[in-house]
């Protein structure tokens, strides 16, 4: 079993909009999911065969609609029950666009916060791997998944997060961080073209506390550095993508799974870059084809170097 941390979840509302412009009026109807990065990678990993319990806060009538969505799925809800409102995320695809409204999160109070430390100290020994993702609501502190790191000690988390947070989360030696390249560039502030750049700065990103680091480069597949400095060179087939938001959260999702059975490096990255594939091959965030998985496993290639 896997536990899944989702701080700032959200129901993600996506309208297909063929014609969408920024001034016209649309009639469409929502598809609604259990959104936020930790529930993404929770329902991928339900579609592997993992058990999950998820945790982070809940409120409100939204807190109860997601609540219902991952008890369906058999994912464990482990959530926190706050006193405000879940926010809601809308994505409105268009020909070839795609305009998103985040809403922030409403603030938690203090003992809301207090209660889910609590929750997380009294329980993480139960699971070996534990998956920490995405933004946090108003009232968490800066420092929150050092802290999380921190009591989960030797455990292994994987922590998929940006910015500040990511920076400030390193420091508690997280198993995993998986950036993008973007990500990676902004954290080290400067722009990495070549393969050599990306693994320096994956190097440098180690460096600063983090046992393992896993770079996905979209199309281009992967750069993994492990414990031992060991660098893998991930490379995948193409594909025709059709909506690859998600497909971070899948990538992790597979690496968790694998890790979480003791698989080796190779075989994890092979299920990991498959399940984002999959993931980018199907319109849904955060949704994954076992058979497709199955057909591109073969066809990736890791390469030590
Ligand atoms: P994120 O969603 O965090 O930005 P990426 O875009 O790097 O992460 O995607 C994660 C993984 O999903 C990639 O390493 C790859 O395996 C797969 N993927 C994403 N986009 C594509 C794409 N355009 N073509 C093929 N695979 C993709």
């Amino acid at each position: 079993m896997i536990l899944t941390i989702t701080l700032n979840p959200a129901i993600d509302v996506r309208y297909k909009i063929g014609n969408f412009d920024i001034n016209g009026v649309f009639r469409g109807k929502p598809a609604k999911t259990a959104g936020g990065k930790g529930l993404n990678v929770s329902r991928v990993l339900r579609t592997l065969g993992e058990e999950v319990e998820a945790s982070g806060f809940l409120g409100g009538n939204s807190g109860d609609w997601i609540s219902d969505e991952i008890a369906n799925i058999g994912i464990k809800d482990s959530f926190i029950k706050t006193d405000v409102e879940t926010r809601s995320c809308i994505a409105i695809l268009g020909n070839g666009t795609q305009t998103e409204i985040l809403e922030m999160g409403e603030k938690i109070s203090e003992n809301f916060v207090e209660e889910f430390l609590e929750f997380f100290r009294n329980r993480f020994d139960r699971f070996e791997t534990i998956c920490i993702s995405g933004s946090v609501p108003e009232g968490v502190q800066e420092d929150i998944y050092k802290v999380l790191c921190e009591i989960a000690g030797k455990k292994k988390v994987i922590l998929d997060t940006s910015g500040r947070l990511l920076l400030k989360g390193i420091e508690g030696n997280p198993y995993l961080v998986k950036p993008n390249k973007e990500e990676l560039e902004g954290l080290l502030e400067r722009e990495l073209i070549t393969f050599r750049e990306v693994i320096e700065g994956a190097k440098e990103l180690k460096n600063k506390g983090c046992k393992n680091v896993l770079v996905s480069l979209g199309k281009d597949g992967a750069i993994f550095i492990d414990e031992s400095e060991k660098v893998y060179k991930v490379s995948i087939p193409k594909i025709d993508v059709k909506n690859s938001v998600g497909s971070g959260d899948s990538t992790i999702a597979g690496f968790a799974y694998a890790i979480n059975r003791n698989k080796t490096p190779e075989e994890a990255l092979k299920l990991a870059m498959a399940c984002g594939m999959s993931n980018a091959m199907i319109d849904e965030t955060g949704k994954i084809d076992l058979n497709v998985v199955e057909e591109f496993l073969p066809k990736i290639e890791v390469e030590k170097l």
